[in-house]
């Protein structure tokens, strides 16, 4: 059975991955400035090396946006901030290319 034909995913939503992509979005120029290539390449290593190392939080519906607002009020923002640091920590001192 193919489930992606027979239902409709588009609910499915990552806040997690929401919370980097925005988290990278406002420091990426600054971060650009300090040395960090912003080419397609080392921008998806930063996004992938910091996704994996967060716990995905996915919802379809408006309890689970509720319960991302929550877990943002918890300080999740700070341990997607760190793992987004770490990454760009990463991938500043070793790029996918020469
Ligand atoms: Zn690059």
């Amino acid at each position: 059975m193919d489930i992606e034909k027979l239902y409709d995913l588009s609910p499915l939503v990552n806040d997690t991955e929401r919370l980097v992509l925005e988290e990278l979005g406002s420091r990426l120029e600054e971060e650009t400035a300090n040395g960090l290539c912003d080419c397609q390449d080392c921008v998806l290593d930063v996004i992938t090396l910091a996704l994996n190392a967060l716990k995905p939080r996915y919802h379809a519906s408006l309890m689970g946006t509720m319960y991302a607002h929550a877990a943002e009020l918890n300080g999740y923002t700070n341990t997607v901030k760190e793992a987004v640091d770490k990454a760009i920590f990463r991938v500043r001192a070793n790029p996918s290319h020469s």
